[in-house]
């Protein structure tokens, strides 16, 4: 395995809609060493997610995952290592929250946004094997959040209003308390 060098915001591959993964490439050697770098390449940037463009490759694939002591997200809930390719997402209902949201190609950017509350997501995972399953709240953004990299989106665009984009930095000092109590609210109120 091996840590990729993550690409950053004004690389076209970023921009680019990546294409879908045929049954054949995913159970070829190449993908499969692909997705393990992903992985770590994620855990080493202390990432709760990493799309394939990221990391230079135009596939639909994203990796997800928050250990508990996660340190870009401590208040994220924990989600178990979860592979997905193929991934369709949709909203089986109107209701969005208010979240801000980081991104490993933006470093040290944060900006709030709007995504759906609920999500419901079809994707196959690292074996090929289909799953179908609902996502709630902080995890469903973060759904949304990866799969948008699949279509080219990054967080920014979904952004109604720019005047809140800040640096990490300055995020601790004057949005993070704000921000972690009412998403802690939500949480506790909708699961993850
Ligand atoms: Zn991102």
């Amino acid at each position: 395995m091996a840590v990729l060098p993550i690409r950053e915001l004004g690389d076209p591959v970023l921009r680019q809609p990546a294409r879908e993964v045929s049954p054949e490439e995913l159970r070829g050697a190449e993908v499969q060493r692909l997705i393990d770098d992903m992985i770590e390449t994620m855990r080493a940037a202390d990432g709760a997610g990493l799309a394939a463009p990221q990391v230079g490759v135009s596939l639909r694939i994203a990796v997800i995952e928050v250990r508990p002591g996660n340190r870009r997200y401590p208040y994220k809930p924990p989600i178990p290592l979860t592979v997905i390719v193929n991934p369709e997402l949709t909203a089986p209902g109107e209701a969005t929250f208010a979240t801000n949201e980081g991104c490993l190609s933006m470093p040290n950017l944060r900006g709030d946004l709007e995504r759906f509350e609920n999500i419901t997501a079809r994707y196959l995972d690292r074996e090929g094997k289909p799953h179908e399953e609902t996502r709630r709240g902080l995890t469903a953004g973060t759904f949304q959040h990866e799969v948008d990299h699949l279509d080219g989106i990054l967080f920014v665009d979904r952004m109604a209003d720019l005047s809140s984009l800040s640096t990490w930095e300055q995020f601790e000092r004057f949005g993070k308390d704000e921000f972690v109590e009412r998403i802690t609210a939500l949480v506790e109120r909708v699961g993850s």
